[in-house]
């Protein structure tokens, strides 16, 4: 985590410098479900490969041995174009994103911050508190999700990893009530994080809701906040988090204060006051993949772990 931390500041920041390609995604919508097959190309001048993402979102999966994310980064070399590497997505997202989120908190939160909630028991939460344990000197956890089972399993599991104790709360109000750092990390459709439990001082990573038809925060949310994003375009085109409130006219595209990269690049400022409260809109970009996935694929090379496979694409001999 602490290694993807540094490689999402350097891909954001090559990001916001004009470095990289990167596309909407396309989303393949499955007939009937909410579940969704997207792909994510991206080229980076600061990464030895380009390539994809392909990834499957089944919310359903939740709950069952299978993460609901699955997938496959592939990674292409740039002199002639050959696909090097095949590496497993849901980790790669899994940390990752938690990853961007610790960017956010270092940029975004107030340096004292101590108080963790987390709305969302599932990988993603996982990933968060071990991230958000790296950038602040968290002392109290609070933890919220829709079966409290899931949330139970999940404060037991934090006691075993990382020695932490989490208490279980029993509602979102209660999780986030005097809470430093905010992250919404669920598959929720609706609005779960409401702007009237808002306090000043906050930071909020909102994380899940990454489709234009999903939310996790009520519009009151998020025109109470400083909004800051991944990528701008991807937030107005993708995250209905942002695009609800402006359909109601509370906010317009103004209301983005910054990229994270801005901030990294000293083109923007994050906090400014320690009563502000400020929002991380993640949508999740093809570069951050790319820049996880080639990272590992070094590693292995060094390590000689991996399967090799012969692909086609070579002219048989004269
Ligand atoms: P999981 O399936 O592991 O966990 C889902 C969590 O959401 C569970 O805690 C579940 O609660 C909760 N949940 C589901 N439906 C609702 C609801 N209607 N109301 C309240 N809570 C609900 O998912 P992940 O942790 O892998 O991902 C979480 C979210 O983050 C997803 O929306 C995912 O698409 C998104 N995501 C975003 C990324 C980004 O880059 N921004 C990258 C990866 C994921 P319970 O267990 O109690 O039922």
């Amino acid at each position: 985590m602490d290694e993807c931390i540094a490689l999402m500041e350097a891909a954001l920041a090559s990001l916001s410098r004009g470095e990289v390609v990167l596309p909407l995604r396309p989303v393949l919508r499955i007939p009937d479900s909410t579940n969704v097959f997207a792909m994510m190309p991206a080229y980076s001048a600061a990464l030895p490969a380009f390539g994809v993402k392909m990834i499957t979102v089944f919310p359903g999966n939740h709950g069952s041995e299978l993460d609901s994310h699955h997938g496959a980064v592939l990674l292409f070399e740039r002199e002639h174009g050959r696909l090097v590497a095949m590496l497993d997505a849901s980790s790669i997202t899994a940390i990752r994103t938690a990853a961007v989120s610790a960017v956010a908190t270092k940029l975004l939160a107030r340096s004292s911050a101590a108080t963790l909630a987390l709305v969302g028991a599932g990988v993603q939460a996982r990933t968060h508190l071990e991230a958000m344990l790296l950038v602040r000197d968290i002392a109290t956890i609070r933890v919220f999700s829709r079966t409290e089972a899931h949330a139970r399993s999940f404060s037991a599991w934090a006691e075993r990893a990382h020695g932490v104790h989490v208490e279980v709360s029993p509602s979102v109000q209660h999780a986030v009530r005097g809470a430093d750092v905010v992250c919404t990390v669920t598959s929720s459709r609706t609005p779960v994080l409401l702007g009237a439990w808002l306090e000043p001082g906050m930071h909020v990573n909102a994380v899940g809701a990454s489709q234009p038809d999903a939310r996790e925060l009520d519009s009151a949310a998020v025109a109470a906040c400083r909004l800051f994003a991944d990528r701008r375009e991807s937030l107005l085109n993708e995250s209905s988090d942002f695009l609800t409130p402006k359909r109601e006219g509370l906010i317009s595209d103004a209301h983005v204060v910054a990229e994270l990269g801005e901030i990294l690049t000293n083109r923007a400022s994050g906090r400014e006051t320690d009563d502000e409260i400020t929002l991380f809109k993640s949508l999740g970009l093809a570069v951050e993949d790319l820049a996880a996935a080639c990272h590992v694929l070094a590693g292995a090379e060094r390590e000689h772990i991996g399967t090799d496979v012969a692909l086609g694409g070579l002219r048989p001999a004269e």
